[in-house]
């Protein structure tokens, strides 16, 4: 269980201001919504943190390892193995059954296929999808779609996962599904949550809410768990 906290984060793009100084801590179990307009700088954040992107200056740290100080192939390698990922349209690979999917983070973590695979299992059941190990993505519904990227997010028991805009092609009724379960599963298994949207109804599934504007922090407040 590992903090993950930034300091003093700055991005520029030219004369744009994305990140203008910063500072973030989530704690270990956290569900964290980060919110703001469009241009705010939201995605900015989220990449910054999740070691996609380098700041021009600033610290994020995980535990007391500096992330932004890594070298790219140790900072893509703690990102394979630390963190888990759940984007807008699941990027599921549509080759691939849902088990396979799911087992992915698995076999590059260099497990073998026949337990990667029945570990893949237990998450699907976990996420209600039991019966479903050998579907292809495209013969699910959205929302069951978005649930295998949720167990293939949580499969590797990373810290932290990192969701943009998970329920952004849903709609509400199977959102509110999906972050539901998003939510319990992470708190379940100990990660820590980190979701953008636009979507007041997707944040409060979260029980704090950071609201960027124009490159800063503007609010950061708990949430009362919204059921
Ligand atoms: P949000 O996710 O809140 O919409 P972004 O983080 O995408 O905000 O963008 C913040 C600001 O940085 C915006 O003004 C955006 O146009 C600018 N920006 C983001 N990425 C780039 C980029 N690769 N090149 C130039 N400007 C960018
Ligand atoms: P999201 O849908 O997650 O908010 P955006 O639409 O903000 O993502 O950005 C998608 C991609 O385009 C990102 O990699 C971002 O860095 C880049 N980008 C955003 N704004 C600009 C911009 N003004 N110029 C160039 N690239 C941009």
């Amino acid at each position: 269980k590992e903090t993950l906290r930034s300091t003093n984060l700055v991005k520029t793009y030219g004369p744009v201001s994305a990140l203008a100084e910063v500072s973030l801590t989530v704690e270990p179990g956290e569900s964290l919504a980060i919110m703001g307009p469009s241009g705010s700088g939201k995605s900015t954040l989220l990449h910054v943190l999740s070691g996609i992107l380098r700041p021009d200056s600033g610290t994020v740290w995980l535990g007391d390892t500096d992330v932004t100080g890594l070298r790219d192939h140790e900072r893509s390698r703690l990102r394979r193995e630390r963190f888990g990922f759940v984007f807008q349209d699941g990027q599921l690979v549509d080759e691939l059954s849902a088990a396979e999917n799911v087992a992915f983070p698995l076999l590059l973590a260099g497990w073998k296929r026949s337990k990667a695979l029945r570990e893949a299992s237990r998450w699907l059941e976990r996420l209600g999808l039991s019966g479903m190990e050998s579907r292809k993505p495209g013969e699910m519904s959205g929302g069951q779609a978005q649930r295998v990227a949720i167990a293939r997010s949580l499969v590797h028991r990373p810290a932290v996962v990192f969701a943009d805009e998970p329920t952004g092609a849903l709609d509400q009724a199977t959102g509110h599904e999906v972050m539901q379960i998003l939510t319990t599963v992470c708190q379940m298994s100990g990660a820590t949550l980190i979701v953008v949207t636009h979507d007041m109804e997707v944040a409060k599934w979260c029980n704090r809410l950071v609201e960027i504007r124009d490159a800063v922090v503007h609010d950061d407040r708990k949430l009362g768990v919204g059921r």
